[in-house]
């Protein structure tokens, strides 16, 4: 049984709020498009907030959507069909209404309905990624948007080109590794050393006949060979950050990855980010980097996970050399005690969460601060990522607070290289998912256990 502090429920489940960030829909009509896959998700909480930055925008959105409820589009991020039905005639139709959810001036933040007949917004030509009502706000926001507006580019093209994995168009590159892995250990590694066959694989997708397809479908100017090459890379990097960073952690813990009955490794916090649309092979790449491991076991846990995920957690026999992933609907702490204190589940050798945000808000904190004292109570080898340095600064602030023993932080050497956007706010700098990680195991306090006892008794 857990201690009683550890029970507290959670007011709101830990999924990422911070920061807000829209991706275009994932999924081609008539499978349902979500808006949000795989940036950080978008709770009722951060949808509704939108309005804050820009008024109108959540509205502007559902409306472009064919939605009528924030619930319909919850709905469809989980993984569902809204009762509305999406009603896009054609894939044209629905690129261009995605585009038109980001229609509102970067400067003024008036939204189309908010014109006068004459004006229209229109879009920076560089970056074709921020828009404006007229040049007067285009010229006076130019200062900060010109620091940006590089990078903005990268992320209008990577928006656009993320339908190719959706799609299936544009499969990753698989196999064992034809190096040594503890030679793979960062993307500049692991590029040279997928090199060949890696181009093999671009270069197919540019040459395809769904490359020619979207491009016409979209309606812009297809670019150069160079220029969707680079954005193949980082999805991919995008794709295959999640796998290679909770390598990173087995590595770093040194987990035996040999032991008998394979290796156990719970994901917590769990969203449909990790879950929809993830598929099984999407987590090869972790098998690769541990070759003659004996089977691992990836739990997705979260109230958010995907409907339509694999949701069985019952302890299946691992085949030595494979990744089994599934998903448990819920709390952790309600997983924990039902199956993991119940001997249902195996003990985690590693947990890992993805952009936790606890730093974020007094909810998202105290949401977490139950799985926090747990996961350093039980002394379980940890690893969170953040978005950016900020964070991983106030991030460390608050577990150091917590008598948490930070074992190592730092750059993310499997970060993803996609730029995202904050979407209500496009003139903030991009940032990149799985920036940065900490790792911690147990406390650093050097209390013995009547003390700690005591300690975990006073707080609650
Ligand atoms: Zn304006
Ligand atoms: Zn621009």
């Amino acid at each position: 049984m857990a201690p009683r502090s550890q029970r507290r429920r959670h007011k709101k489940p830990p999924s990422s709020v911070a920061p807000m960030i829209v991706t275009p829909p994932k999924v081609v009509t008539p499978v349902p498009p979500t808006l949000s896959k795989p940036g950080p998700s978008i709770d009722a909480l951060g949808f509704f907030s939108l309005e804050n930055n820009v008024p109108g925008l959540s509205q502007l959105i559902l409306q472009k959507l064919n939605m009528k409820s924030y619930e319909e589009y919850k709905l469809v991020i989980d993984g569902g069909i809204p009762l509305s039905g999406f009603g896009f005639r054609c894939p044209q139709e629905m690129f261009q209404r995605m585009e038109d959810t980001f229609r509102f001036c970067a400067q003024c933040r008036a939204l189309p309905s908010g014109l006068s007949d004459s004006k229209v917004l229109r879009h920076c030509k560089r970056c074709r990624n921020v828009y404006y009502c007229g040049p007067e706000c285009q010229r006076s926001d130019w200062p900060v948007h010109k620091r940006v507006c590089q990078e903005l580019r990268l992320v209008a093209v990577d928006r656009l080109m993320e339908w190719l994995l959706v799609t299936g168009d544009f499969v990753l590159p698989s196999g064992p590794w034809p190096q040594r892995a503890e030679v793979v250990q960062s993307w500049d590694t692991w590029f040279s050393m997928r090199g060949l066959q890696l181009d093999a694989t671009l270069g197919a997708v540019l040459g395809s006949h769904a490359m020619t397809t979207l491009w016409t479908s979209v309606k812009r100017p297809r670019p150069g060979s160079d220029v969707l090459q680079g954005s193949l890379k980082r999805l991919l990097t995008d794709v295959l950050s999640r796998p290679l960073t909770l390598g990173l952690g087995l590595r770093a813990f040194g987990i035996d990855v040999g032991k008998a009955g394979g290796s156990t490794v719970h994901v917590v916090g769990a969203s449909h980010v990790e879950t929809f649309l993830t598929r099984p092979g999407d987590y090869d790449e972790l098998s690769y980097m541990f070759p003659g491991h004996l089977g691992f076991h990836v739990i997705m846990i979260g109230v958010d996970v995907a409907t339509g995920f694999s949701q069985s957690t019952s302890a299946l026999p691992l085949e030595p050399g494979t990744v089994q992933l599934s998903s448990h609907r819920g709390l952790y702490h309600d997983f924990w005690e039902e199956q993991v204190e119940t001997g249902q589940i195996a003990h985690p050798d590693l947990v890992v969460g993805f952009h936790p945000g606890f730093h974020s808000s007094p909810d998202l904190m105290e949401a977490w601060l139950p799985t926090l004292l747990l996961l350093r109570d039980y002394k379980i080898p940890t690893l969170i990522t953040v978005y950016s340095h900020q964070e991983l600064a106030a991030s460390l602030q608050i577990l150091v607070d917590l008598d948490i023993d930070i074992t190592a932080y730092g750059a993310n050497p499997f970060t993803s290289l996609k730029p995202e956007q904050v979407y209500s706010n496009p003139n903030k700098q991009p940032v990149y998912c799985n920036a940065y990680y900490i790792m911690f195991l147990g406390s650093s306090c050097q209390l013995d256990e009547r003390q700690l006892k005591k300690k975990v008794d006073d707080r609650v």
